[in-house]
């Protein structure tokens, strides 16, 4: 269709690697305007955990839309609202032993990552704030200086401050424990970092490449945060919502953080809604001293909530995705044995996990092929270079197996096309 050339603006991204015009969507299938269907391996980037138009809540939405029910409330006290709040709370908070006061931000993520460190810098009165190499939490200016990427961070036209930059787990290499150079960086009054407000991570860094941290890097990098009185904000927008295996990404590290912020799947149903949750202590906002127009979107209330009902009221789907995660990381494993020539590597947790492809080139190749055979697929990280499989966690053993055989197959392909393939560098070989 010619006018996407015409009058779309350049900045469109997903649309370059997926020229189709898309039509219809069910479950984990995409379907063109020409009726071609294709599995869906990115599924809104995660989403679409609960895969498109999840029957499940289809209905219930169709029948609150029938009814004249409230589809935008600005922050007004709504049904829709009420009972997505008990439902979250009935079933998300008080099972974990969370206590959580809930704030309603802009309907995406980076509205939310900017209330969060907006209410970090004003509760403490620091400005600092410590981010991630390769993290990514936006790109509005306060989410955008905390995100790594050059190619978004070139986009602001001014200078990014107030956030000092650490290195993520096994950034320098698995041998050097980053937490423990943080922690010296905040006991030194020399080291030139600033007291910060809050440290601000990803559990698994979806952007950035696919990189999971551990459970123990996670855990001493809440000791870290206690020890120094900052606050710890996860960042589970894209992590959380049960990618990697539980509602919230940080559960199995036992962890309790200041905030989390979630957005992406929330709604269950592709609707815009982003939320902060952080301990009752801190919620020091004077009425309507961050707002905004659209944070009472009631539609996705009212698929958030069914979602919650049908998916986290016990933990059935949890042990799910779990069998599913290790199906995929078992093909991975395979995978990457039999084709990548000892270069390839398998990262992730949960139905969260990647191939690093070592380049973006080889990776693209990868997806472009997977692509041509009827599977959607993209990559990330700093080059590109990690083929992201991001399918829907609802999607079946048959859908999940055909998308998998494509990527061998791409890989395969790709693979046999290659006279050599690169070797990774590595910059910090701390052997050597
Ligand atoms: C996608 C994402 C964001 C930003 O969300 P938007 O809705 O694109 O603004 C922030 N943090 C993480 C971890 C994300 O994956």
């Amino acid at each position: 269709m010619k006018i996407f050339e015409e009058i779309e603006s350049e900045v469109q991204c997903y649309a370059r690697s997926f020229p189709r015009v898309f039509h219809k969507a069910q479950g984990e299938f995409l379907f063109d305007q020409e009726g071609n269907r294709y599995i869906d391996f990115l599924a809104g980037a995660g989403t679409l955990n609960y895969g498109h138009n999840n029957p499940l809540f289809k209905q219930e939405l169709l029948d609150y839309i029938q009814s004249d029910g409230i589809t935008h409330g600005l922050d007004l006290h709504t049904k829709a609202k009420g009972e997505f709040l008990e439902a979250f709370n009935d079933k998300i908070l008080k099972p974990r032993g969370y206590e959580y006061v809930m704030q309603f931000t802009g309907p995406t993520g980076t509205n939310a990552v900017e209330a969060a460190i907006k209410l970090a810098r004003s509760v403490t009165g620091r400005e600092n704030i410590i981010a991630f190499t390769n993290g990514f939490h936006g790109v509005t200016l306060g989410a955008l200086s905390a995100t790594g990427n050059s190619h978004h961070r070139g986009a602001a036209g001014v200078t990014l401050g107030g956030v000092s930059r650490m290195p993520y787990e096994n950034y320098l290499g698995d041998q050097l424990d980053t937490t423990a150079y943080l922690d010296k960086v905040l006991s030194d009054s020399s080291s030139g970092v600033d007291k910060p407000a809050a440290v601000i991570v990803e559990t698994v860094q979806g952007e950035g490449g696919i990189n999971a941290a551990s459970v123990e890097w996670l855990q001493s990098l809440d000791v870290v945060c206690k020890k120094h009185e900052i606050l710890l904000i996860i960042d589970d927008i894209q992590a959380g919502c049960g990618r990697t295996g539980t509602f919230f990404s940080f559960e199995e590290a036992g962890i309790y953080p200041d905030m989390v912020t979630l957005s992406k799947s929330l709604s269950g149903y592709g609707l815009p809604f982003a939320v902060v949750l952080f301990r009752p202590e801190l919620d020091q906002w004077k009425p309507g001293e961050h707002n905004g127009t659209f944070r009472g979107n009631n539609l996705a209330f009212v698929t958030a909530k069914a979602a919650i009902d049908h998916y986290w009221s016990d933990d059935k789907f949890s042990n799910e995705i779990k069998r599913k995660g290790d199906y995929i990381a078992r093909r991975l494993d395979a995978i990457v044995e039999q084709y990548g020539e000892g270069n390839f590597t398998t990262r992730g947790r949960g139905m969260f996990q990647g191939i690093n492809c070592i380049n973006g080139e080889l990776a693209g190749k990868v997806t472009r092929i997977a692509f041509q055979k009827g599977l959607i697929i993209e990559t990330s990280g700093a080059d590109d270079q990690i083929v992201k499989f991001l399918c829907p966690l609802i999607i079946s053993d048959e859908s999940l197996k055909q998308g998998m055989d494509i990527v061998e197959q791409a890989i395969k392909e790709v693979c046999a096309k290659e006279d050599s393939i690169p070797e990774e560098k590595d910059y910090f070989d701390l052997a050597s």
